[in-house]
């Protein structure tokens, strides 16, 4: 521990923030994964100097770095290895005051996603970032993976909120462009090389953010659908119709809706089953005395033209979060599923049916032994989540390799929101161009030419 490279980082860190290989393997590597994690040490730097002066180390030193936010990425892109060192921002989590006028605010990569949300939304503001692992994700690691989410729809996705960014290079250049403006043309923008990068190019540290309005009102209903087309044209009256207030717009089709609609409430299940679709769809809005009577409204005329089925529009936050709970609860999907193979695609929404329709019909045609084909997503921003599962790994490979041929065949995105990692390195070609993979590598090897940080990963 205190010989060589390992006395060295303690010098720059000191001893307690230091935690040594042997003391990490009894944690899993991150959120989906139980094996133990495998690295030389992990480091916690607690300031920008710090970060680079560790970085100026490994690079010298040949030692591979891996950052790690909350670790709730889903393809292994903070897996390390015995040589290779592992590199915490948690210490690095301050979050400034909001800017109440210009709506911005600052905050290092440690930050944790939620508490940012909480430290806006005391202030009567929103950060437009919203997910599932909104607990432990950190800000970091959510624009090193450029994270979407439940209200890409309407804020954008991670990239779009950043204004300024601050980020280490491989050999402990610090870059600081913490520019509070949404407009600042001063030659090229670096931040946007880094934010979705997945630690390859640099170690983010710092962002200054563009903040919302937090709305005060919250609709939400849950819709049922005889076809796709119908959820389309509701979509679009609901877009139209809300001015802008529509935040989320979380299509399931029956396979995972039904299962989690039982499981979760029984009889009580808020709508019967026998839909083609389902969906959960949400308004946030700033007029108390007329929000709830133009959502009802829209829906009750969605109704009457034919396009929802049946609707019930959630009563109580009680009601909202059972609403949700069956949108974002895994476990009887994980009981199902003895082995769980997920993706995590963008279609053109034109084309999402026929592709749910072509997938499925593969899937039992070529791995007959696939249990079940779940389909859910971000509708606005046309990102579906698939979910299947097989019995044993054997058939992993041929099934991972029937979903991004059709996803390439359907010129879809093979990686929507949860960025490349390990698990999706070897079918980014079906989504990039050899000159754009090729590209990249350039990218790459200008600004870690020795290949230090979180090699392996993305390309
Ligand atoms: C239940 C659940 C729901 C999720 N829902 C969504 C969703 O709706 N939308 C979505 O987009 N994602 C979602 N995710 C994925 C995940 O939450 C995001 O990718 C998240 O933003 C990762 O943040 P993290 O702090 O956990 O990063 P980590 O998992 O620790 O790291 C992610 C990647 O970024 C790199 N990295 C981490 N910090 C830095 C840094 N400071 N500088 C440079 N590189 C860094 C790591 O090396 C790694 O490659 C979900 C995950 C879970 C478990």
């Amino acid at each position: 521990m205190t010989s060589g490279i390992l006395s060295e980082l303690v010098a720059i860190v000191g001893e307690r923030h230091l935690v040594p290989g042997e003391t990490l393997r009894t944690r899993p590597l991150d959120f989906w994964t139980d094996d133990p994690t495998i690295a030389l040490a992990l480091v916690k730097p607690g300031s920008t100097a710090e970060v680079s002066a560790v970085l100026a180390l490994c690079d010298d030193r040949g030692i591979a770095v891996v950052a790690e936010g909350g670790r709730t990425n889903l393809n292994q892109g903070t897996r390390a290895d015995e040589t290779s060192l592992l590199l915490s921002l948690e210490r690095l989590n301050a979050i400034g005051v909001p800017d109440e006028g210009a709506l911005t605010i600052e905050a290092g990569a440690g930050a944790v996603v939620q508490t940012l949300q909480e430290r806006c939304a005391d202030r009567g503001l929103r950060f437009g970032l919203d997910f599932g692992a909104r607990g432990s994700a950190t800000l970091g690691g959510a624009l090193a993976t450029n994270a979407g989410g439940f209200q890409a729809m309407r804020y954008g996705v991670a990239r779009d909120q950043v204004l300024g960014l601050e980020c280490v290079l491989a050999d402990g250049t610090v870059l600081r462009h913490l520019s509070p403006y949404a407009k600042d043309n001063t030659g090229y923008d670096l931040k946007q090389l880094f934010i979705g990068s997945e630690g390859t190019l640099g170690i983010i540290t710092r962002a200054v953010l563009k903040l919302h309005p937090a709305p005060v009102t919250v609709n939400t209903a849950l819709l049922a659908f005889p076809d796709f087309d119908c959820v389309t044209r509701t979509l679009g009256r609901l877009r139209r119709g809300l001015h802008g207030t529509l935040s989320s717009f979380e299509i399931m089709w029956p396979a995972f809706f039904e299962l989690n609609a039982a499981t979760l409430f029984g009889a009580r299940r808020p709508l019967p089953p026998g839909a083609a679709l389902y969906a959960l769809c949400e308004a946030e809005g700033f007029e108390p005395d007329g929000d709830g009577a133009l959502f009802e409204a829209l829906v009750g005329a969605a109704l009457e033209a034919g396009d929802v089925g049946d609707a019930v529009i959630a009563q109580s936050s009680r009601q909202r979060d059972e609403f949700w709970r069956i949108r974002e609860d895994f476990e009887a999907e994980q009981a199902l599923f003895p082995v769980l193979i997920d993706f995590d695609i963008s279609l053109p929404l034109a084309r999402m049916d026929a592709f749910v329709g072509e997938l499925d019909a593969a899937l039992r045609r070529e791995i007959p032994d696939v249990i079940a084909l779940h389909v859910l997503g971000h509708l606005g921003d046309g990102n579906l989540h698939l979910t299947t599962g097989l019995p044993t790994t054997e058939r992993r490979g041929a099934l991972k390799a029937l979903v991004y041929g059709l996803v390439a065949r359907y010129r879809g995105s093979i990686s929507a929101e949860h960025g490349i990692g390990l698990l999706k390195r070897d079918y980014l070609h079906h989504s990039r161009e050899p000159a754009e993979i090729a590209t990249m590598r350039r990218l790459k090897a200008a600004l870690d030419p020795r290949g230090t940080l979180n090699p392996g990963k993305v390309i």
